[in-house]
């Protein structure tokens, strides 16, 4: 351990989060709960975080004024999702001490920028290339066999951006589809994995690195749906992801986390997929599972304190709660949940569930990976009988 030679922030000092959604109500809880006051900029009034934050500024990420007004009330600040304003950020971090930096958020923000910084680490990705032109689209299945994955390079998340390319037929279409929304683009081999993986790093700020995970993580469309922990994977594999999750966040030089997405290939290699300089939705399960949380570890490394311990002390299996499960009158039977020993609820307060949009999770802890799998599901599918 290197000495932490930081000076650590009072109790009551602020910590400033771009974007209120539950990420951010998450790191509000866990700051709370180490006795700092928090101050959150989202443009939507009562927003998850904002609820039951200290304060929050409304107003839109690009408003340089609003985001400047944030960091003169703030000791430090971070950022919930990718997609705030970069010039916003950048303003901040000239007032106020900012985390991840500017940098780091502008790398894993562009997935272009992302693929090409990971390729210089010889870290491996799927194979991929930058697109400007249907042209150079066309030129692509030169490299690249179909099916493709054609992506936004940015504001893409959750399967939003990107659509596959079956056939030299869908190229034209697929890029009007994706070319009208004012970003660059990236085509990128199509991985027939063998499963998903992510590990969340942490680092403080004098280079300290804790990890969470790997977890396994299973999507449907496109949207995470099912997080295990321990993956069923082999050790060997483990530590490999671990190690791929290390170096990207000290070449970075990330301070605070950095969750690292991957595919494990039939072949048993890893490539990894994306980057997300925050708290990722795969970490949840450390809420209810770890000594330290995601948010708490992310909350200690803002303020100065030394890396909690990661290690998990059971199985868990998170699964997302999706909008879906509600009916128009009413939310599902929530008992069902919280009758069930080992079974975590947790509500992000938004009040339109709509299909796809994230309304809450739940955790479920036990000895062994295969009994909490099993019994999330179960709950899971109970509130919708
Ligand atoms: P992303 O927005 O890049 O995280 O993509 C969302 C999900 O789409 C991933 O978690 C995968 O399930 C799938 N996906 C993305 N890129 C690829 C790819 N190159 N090959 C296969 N599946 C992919």
């Amino acid at each position: 351990m290197i000495p932490n030679n930081i000076n650590e922030l009072p109790t009551g000092s602020k910590i400033g989060i771009l974007g209120g959604g539950q990420l951010g109500r998450m790191l509000v809880q866990a700051a709370k709960t180490l006795g700092y006051k928090t101050v959150i900029l989202d443009p939507t009034p009562l927003s998850p975080a904002g609820q039951i934050s200290d304060h929050q500024i409304i107003a839109e990420y690009s408003s340089t004024a609003a985001a400047k007004a944030m960091a003169h009330m703030c000791d430090v600040v971070t950022y919930e999702f990718e997609n705030v304003d970069l010039q916003s950020v950048l303003a901040i971090s000239e007032i106020v001490e900012l985390h991840p930096s500017p940098e780091v958020l502008s790398i894993a923000r562009d997935r272009n920028k992302e693929k090409t910084k990971l390729f210089s680490l010889n870290i491996p990705t799927p194979k991929f290339s930058a697109i400007e032109t249907l042209n150079s689209l066309e030129k692509v299945t030169t490299e690249l066999n179909f099916p493709f994955v054609l992506k936004t390079a940015t504001s893409g998340y959750d399967g939003k951006g990107q659509v596959i390319v079956e056939s030299k037929k869908n190229i034209v279409h697929a890029f009007e589809l994706l070319h009208k929304k004012n970003s660059g683009l990236i085509a990128e081999e199509f991985i027939d994995f063998e499963c998903e993986l992510s590990v969340i790093c942490a680092r403080d700020k004098s280079g300290n690195i804790a990890t969470f995970g790997p977890s396994e993580n299973i999507h449907e469309n496109h949207i995470l749906d099912i997080s295990i922990v321990p993956a069923r994977i082999p050790e060997k594999i483990k530590s490999l992801a671990e190690d791929i999750a290390i170096t990207i966040a000290r070449e970075l030089k990330v301070i605070g986390l950095i969750a690292v997405e991957m595919f494990l290939t039939k072949e048993g290699n890893l490539l990894v997929n994306e980057l997300a300089p925050r708290p990722h939705n795969s970490g949840h399960y450390s809420i209810d599972a770890c000594d330290t949380s995601q948010f708490t570890q992310l909350i200690r490394i803002l303020t100065g304190k030394t890396l909690g311990k990661t290690e998990s002390f059971s199985s868990a299996v998170m699964v997302n709660l999706l909008g879906d499960i509600w009916t128009q009158n009413s939310c599902p039977d929530w008992k069902k949940v919280t009758s069930e020993k080992g079974s975590h609820l947790h509500l992000y307060g938004k009040e339109s569930p709509r299909p796809g949009r994230k309304m809450g999770h739940i955790t479920v802890t036990s000895e062994d990976v295969v009994t909490a799998l099993d019994k999330a599901i179960f709950i899971r599918k109970s509130l919708v009988e």
